[in-house]
């Protein structure tokens, strides 16, 4: 198979005589048949084809493709978010009184996604440590667990997944292990070798890599063997009323289970991304493994720099050997952690924010993980509303500083984070 670093480029489409060198943007709703009988079989799923662009849309399809290669499944989807890619991994498998596991150091959004709006629709979440001991994921499980879920660089935290360990409890258990693989993204580390069975992403931040457009995707690995647990799975397992009494494993054997996720969620659920935007995704997917290469290098100049900092109290990047995560990084991503770090100062909140209010080139954004350098400080701004209290119950240090180092020269990101610092010392 081709490296990785050709995949970036090449993979998902590969243009005949004549055709297009760039991926066309096919800007179409719907496609033409001949005859009734032919549309007829694609609603049968017994032909492939192109009849809607809520389903399936042949520029949205090469992109999804190529980040499959990437990745090494056997087939992906892409989703109108990110949130929406990790509402259709779980839905695809849990529905009213199931139960399912994920980490607490989680994505705030997706917190709020399994903790409040799952929860409302009837599925129950346990959150657990991300450190947590074998023996303490397995007393989580219950019998109408159907997953578990985890991030391989938890936002904001920066923490680093044992996907190994996870995924050794939760097969051990019948369970697929869903990974949340945004901030590594597949050019460092590819969480299906480490044995997860499902990949989702927020395309919306290296992969895209400009802050242009919203997206998400969904990838499966094909391996989890869901016939034998057929009963916990009788979505893929048996047959499907709304499909003529279909069963996706028998159907689709390994692929089972996305293309249930865009049969039956995507056709009810329709969030799904225009031409226009995975064009657009495609163009960073071109560049990913060069620019998340130097995020990472700069983001581990920026956070040595921060160590050595007498006005900074602590600094989490994984890159660093001091990180409580570092062997874990050195294991899942050898070749770097992202550009994402994080860091409190000594100062206090209203110290923070002269602070921020001093910063030049960076950039004050409830964004992370593009080529320009931003901050986020959650103690004022996306959790303003929270006390110092619950804050720790959040598991969010107050003075948590969020720092996304950017494809700007790093001198120059160190030499706005020293000035901000001297200008917030002297008033
Ligand atoms: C941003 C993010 C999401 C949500 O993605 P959107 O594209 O903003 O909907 C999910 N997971 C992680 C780890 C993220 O950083």
């Amino acid at each position: 198979m081709a490296k990785i670093d050709t995949l970036c480029v090449h993979a998902g489409y590969n243009p005949g005589k004549g055709a297009p060198r760039q991926i066309p943007i096919i800007q179409s709703t719907t496609f033409k048949y001949e005859t009734s009988d032919q549309m007829g079989r694609l609603f049968d799923l017994e032909d492939s084809g192109y009849f809607y662009t809520r389903l399936q849309n042949p520029t949205v399809d090469a992109v999804a493709a190529q980040i499959n290669a990437l990745e090494g499944g056997v087939g992906a989807i892409l989703t109108s978010s990110g949130q929406a890619a990790n509402l259709f991994a779980v839905l695809n498998i849990a529905s009213a009184g199931d139960h399912i596991i994920a980490a607490n150091n989680i994505y705030g959004g997706t917190f709020n996604l399994l903790g409040v709006t799952l929860t409302k629709l009837g599925i129950e979440v346990s959150f657990l440590k991300a450190d947590s001991t074998d023996a303490e994921i397995e007393a989580a499980i219950k019998p109408g667990t159907k997953l578990i879920f985890g991030e391989t660089i938890s936002n904001p935290g920066v923490e680093v997944f044992d996907i190994e360990r996870w995924a050794a409890v939760a097969h051990k258990n019948g369970l697929p292990l869903i990974i949340d693989n945004t901030f590594a993204t597949p050019v460092l580390c590819r969480p299906f070798e480490w044995g997860a069975d499902i990949v989702t992403h927020s395309t919306t931040k290296y992969i895209d890599g400009h802050g242009v457009s919203v997206g998400g995707a969904v990838v499966d690995s094909g391996n989890f063997p869901w016939d034998k647990y057929s009963a916990r799975f009788p979505g893929l397992t048996t047959p499907d009323a709304s499909y003529h009494g279909l069963t996706y494993t028998k159907k689709f054997g390994k692929a089972a289970y996305i293309v249930k996720a865009t049969t039956h969620l995507m056709r009810d659920l329709g969030s799904t991304q225009s031409p226009q935007n995975a064009f657009y995704l495609h163009l960073g997917l071109q560049t990913l493994h060069l620019r998340i290469k130097r995020h990472s290098e700069s983001a581990l100049k920026v956070a040595k720099w921060l160590e050595a900092c007498p006005d900074v109290a602590w600094v989490h990047y994984p890159g660093l050997e001091s990180d409580p995560h570092h062997a874990l990084a050195l294991k899942y991503c050898p070749e770097g952690t992202s550009g994402v770090l994080c860091f409190g100062l000594k100062g206090g909140r209203a110290f923070d924010n002269r602070f921020l209010d001093s910063l030049k080139l960076t950039t004050i954004e409830t964004h992370v993980a593009d080529c320009h350098t931003c901050v986020l400080h959650p103690a004022s701004h996306t959790h303003r509303q929270l006390s110092d209290d619950q804050f720790r119950a959040a598991g969010i240090a107050p003075d948590l500083i969020r720092f996304s180092v950017g494809l700007e020269a790093p001198e120059d990101i160190i030499e706005d984070l020293r000035q901000a610092l001297e200008k917030a010392k002297s008033c």
